[in-house]
């Protein structure tokens, strides 16, 4: 049996917000505060108490409910420590290359600035799982706020370094939106129109296209796939280097 049980819900009006509970010392994390009291609504239906708030970064659909359920859970608050003056309400600061001992869990910290300059993203290698807050998401990537292309590229190559198998829970549900995008410019991509149906009958069905894989991605997420002769035939970039791939990609997607 997994260690973390996960807990995964919608809220605003695209976010997800997630519980992670590690069964053997009871501790309970809500990743990032999008709405708080649906998080609080959620503790209550699984009959879990909120000991720690995970974020990933500052935006408010992020950790715009830290203070509320700080009050209310008397949670311990972990976040970035490259941002740590806009995490309200933040007990620890974390970052690259730490790890975070949950209960008997363990989450490895990666710094990957380029959506917000301090981003962080936490992932379980016991559990194949990682929280990657506006970093990634299916079929793409957060947009450039606060970073360059080059920063983001960085970051999302740490993230590759993954087993496939690891499940990503990214923060919105924006992938069939990214996919019509991607497939401008990846349109001969087999796995990505076949991922496209896919999506298209679970949106249908008013089901949740979180979270993926890294496999997945590695397949049909451009912003992944700078190499691929596709997508370099595509935009007429063939002799680019990746990061020039990467960057034109995300300016069309800003366009789109
Ligand atoms: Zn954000
Ligand atoms: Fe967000």
């Amino acid at each position: 049996m997994a260690l973390l049980q996960i807990h995964q819900f919608p809220c605003l009006s695209d976010n997800y917000g997630f519980l992670i509970h590690e069964r053997l010392s009871g501790l309970t994390a809500a990743i990032d505060t999008p709405d708080p009291k649906a998080i609080q609504r959620e503790l209550e239906r699984k009959g879990w108490r909120l000991t720690h708030i995970l974020n990933t970064h500052h935006h408010p659909d992020h950790a715009g409910g830290n203070l509320w359920l700080k009050e209310h859970a008397g949670c311990i608050i972990v976040g970035p420590s490259a941002d740590a003056q806009r995490i309200p309400g933040i007990d620890l600061q974390i970052g690259e290359g730490e790890t975070l001992e949950f209960g008997n869990a363990k989450a490895q910290v990666f710094d990957t600035p380029g959506h917000t300059r301090g981003h962080i993203v936490y992932y379980f290698p016991d559990e194949d799982v990682a929280f990657v807050g506006d970093t990634l998401f299916a079929m793409g990537c957060g947009r450039l706020f606060e970073g360059s292309p080059k920063q983001m590229w960085a970051s999302l190559q740490k993230l590759m370094n993954w087993p496939g198998r690891t499940r990503i829970y990214c923060a919105h549900e924006y992938t069939q939106a990214n996919g019509r995008f991607a497939l401008t410019v990846d349109p001969r991509n087999q796995a990505l129109i076949k991922r496209m149906e896919e999506v298209a009958r679970l949106r249908a069905e008013g089901r949740p296209t979180v979270p993926t894989t890294l496999y997945q991605e590695k397949r049909t997420n451009p912003f992944l796939r700078p190499g691929s002769r596709g997508i370099r035939a595509q935009l007429g970039m063939e002799g680019a280097a990746d990061v020039e791939v990467f960057a034109e990609v995300r300016r069309r997607k800003d366009r789109f």
